[in-house]
């Protein structure tokens, strides 16, 4: 099993480089933000609850994301390993993950941070709300606040692993190959 946590603030990169790695290293892709946005669309009773905090860039309730993600787990039993893309965002989902995979006997071997200023980020978010479509892409004020929550709830996840000696951070910047390569340096040094 090969277990990564691909982390890094919104427009990172985190679901371009997730892709290319799923294909490579034959690994299940799990997204907490597509998660919500497909129950979203289903009209689900938990995309609806959820809505309201996405479009306003808060994080959503650690025990419905936490829920989500056993859920997925549970239902990829054969999974030669998982990518998890915005999950964990707060200590508190890193530690649920933690004990979920520990019962298992499958632990997180490494977690991917993706670095990229603050300015940069704004940059690509609203050029990607140009096309996205993604309703909490269109405004800076939405933008900033996910941004600022991201340094305040979620930077601190990267203690967790950096504790376990399994941060590594990886910068964000460059070509979509070159950044890739990157990632695969550090996991093929783990594998
Ligand atoms: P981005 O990385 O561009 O911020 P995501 O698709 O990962 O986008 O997430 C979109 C939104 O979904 C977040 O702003 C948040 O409201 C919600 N969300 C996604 N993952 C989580 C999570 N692990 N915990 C809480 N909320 C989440």
């Amino acid at each position: 099993m090969l277990n990564i946590v691909l982390f890094g603030p919104p427009e990172a990169g985190k679901g371009t480089q997730a892709t290319k790695l799923l294909e490579k290293y034959q690994l299940i892709h799990l997204s907490t933000g597509d998660i919500l946005r497909a129950e979203l669309t289903a009209k689900t009773p938990l995309g609806l609850e959820a809505k309201g905090f996405m479009d306003k860039g808060e994080l959503v309730s650690d025990s419905v994301v936490i829920g989500m993600i056993e859920n997925k787990i549970d239902a990829n039993a054969g999974a030669k390993g998982f990518i998890f893309d915005g999950f964990p965002r707060t200590n508190t989902q890193a530690q649920a993950l933690d004990s979920m995979l520990r019962k298992k006997g499958t632990p997180i071997n490494l977690m991917l941070s993706l670095e990229v200023d603050d300015e940069e980020l704004i940059k690509r978010l609203l050029l990607r709300g140009k096309d996205s479509g993604r309703a909490d892409d269109q405004n800076q004020s939405i933008i900033e606040n996910r941004i600022k929550v991201y340094n305040k709830d979620t930077a601190p996840v990267i203690d967790f692993y950096e504790d376990q000696h399994k941060y590594r951070s990886i910068n964000g910047i460059g070509s979509i190959d070159e950044i890739f390569d990157r990632l695969c340096k550090a996991i093929d040094s783990v594998k």
